[in-house]
């Protein structure tokens, strides 16, 4: 079988090449240009909110919105444990205690987990949380593949107990908000802070890269300071702060502004092929796709089937082998972050969903330039899998 259908790859149909070559022909490749400022203008127009600073990825992003939160060694940062590891990370990079707390259906941080743990678990002066008379001092909330947290209850809490939250929206660009009191609101723009990622996978890319924004403009200035060595001075090199190597650079930020042309053309190809797929497994015996929050338009940036459990008993690795032998890549969700070696004995707080999840859910090809037929096909194979499984 020659035919590979990738989960998700890049799309690279407009002015690309064009912006790239400006940038080079102008000489402008470091982390000086007009493409940068160009891309967190255009970026900032399209979440409606004022001020983005651009960076070199999404961890980058979330590292610095730790610094920033003030998160300092012996803190506590309430994390999830069911997704991408970078979302976790940069609380140890600042030698800080990552509690995991469950998600629920969404995938998502569950709120009702997070207040729980607030009001039993630890002890709060009207002023600092803490547990285990650590300072309990931010949230990261991920909005998983596009989906959104629910934040109008996640920042109820946070405010109750003086957290910072920070907002990793690195899959969910262009996710925002259609009912309720955040209506209008983007995924990335209701916490302290917004991270987002423009890695190879996401929905528009720079290579590597990622942004972060805040809910206060001078924050982000700072922010960009601080990723830029924290220079004050340019010609006689002050730094009066200690800084980071973070800025993202005039090539990336080329990719970057040619991408953000496109990106309402990409999540409508998501949203569409999203429909596809919920269509050709409807009333499926041995697996069903799963939806997004009703009260928001998501940007659909990947999908899930969740595989029935009590029929298909065959691990994830035994199905994506399958899968691989048809030409059709897919993946598992990721394996929990609180069982990988560096976060073993951190502590969890009424894991249940997080790891039901993980046995379940199966990615699907997701990329902007799958074709319906392309689309079809692998309905037709997983079908296939699943059943073959299924009966033995
Ligand atoms: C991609 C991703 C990141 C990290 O982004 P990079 O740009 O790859 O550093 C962080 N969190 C989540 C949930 C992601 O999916």
């Amino acid at each position: 079988m020659s035919r590979f259908i990738p989960l998700s790859i890049p799309n690279f149909e407009g002015n690309e090449r064009k912006y790239v070559d400006d940038a080079i022909d102008q000489g402008w490749v470091s982390t000086g240009g007009a493409y940068i400022t160009k891309l967190e203008e255009k970026l900032a127009g399209f979440l409606h909110t004022d001020n983005v600073a651009a960076c070199q990825s999404g961890t980058a992003a979330l590292h610095l919105s730790m610094v920033e939160a003030g998160v300092r060694p012996g803190d506590v940062v309430l994390v999830p444990p069911l997704t991408f590891i970078a979302a976790v990370n940069p609380v140890k990079y600042q030698f800080a205690t990552p509690v995991f707390i469950d998600c629920d259906d969404s995938f998502c941080m569950s709120p009702v987990k997070l207040q729980a743990f607030c009001e039993n678990e630890c002890s709060f002066d009207g002023n600092q949380l803490r547990y285990n008379n650590q300072p309990v001092k931010a949230v990261v909330v991920v909005h998983i593949f596009g989906n959104m947290a629910d934040m109008v209850a996640i920042m109820d809490i946070a405010q109750k107990y003086n957290l910072k939250v920070v907002e990793d929206a690195t899959e969910a660009l262009g996710s925002k908000f259609t009912a309720g009191p955040l209506a209008g609101q983007y995924a990335g723009t209701i916490g302290d802070f917004g991270c987002y990622s423009f890695n190879g996978n996401k929905i528009i890319t720079t290579g590597g890269g990622g942004a972060v924004t805040a809910n206060n403009t001078k924050v982000v200035d700072h922010l960009r300071y601080l990723s830029t060595q924290a220079k004050n001075d340019v010609h006689y090199y002050i730094h009066n702060e200690v800084g980071y190597n973070y800025r993202m650079t005039n090539l990336q930020a080329a990719l970057g502004v040619a991408q953000m042309e496109e990106l309402p053309e990409f999540i409508r190809r998501k949203q569409a092929n999203f429909q596809l797929y919920c269509e050709l497994f409807d009333s499926f015996e041995f697996g069903k796709m799963v939806g997004f929050r009703d009260d928001i338009d998501s940007n659909m940036w990947f999908y899930s089937l969740e595989i029935n459990r009590d029929k298909v008993k065959n691990s994830m690795r035994d199905i994506i082998t399958a899968l691989e032998k048809c030409g059709i890549q897919t993946r598992a969700i990721w394996g929990l972050i609180n069982e990988q070696i560096p976060y073993k004995n951190e502590v969890t707080y009424e894991l249940e969903k997080a790891p039901y999840y993980a046995k379940r859910i199966l990615n699907l090809p997701s990329s902007t330039q799958i074709t319906k037929a392309e689309i079809e096909y692998v309905v037709e194979q997983v079908k296939k899998v699943l059943g073959d499984f299924a009966h033995g």
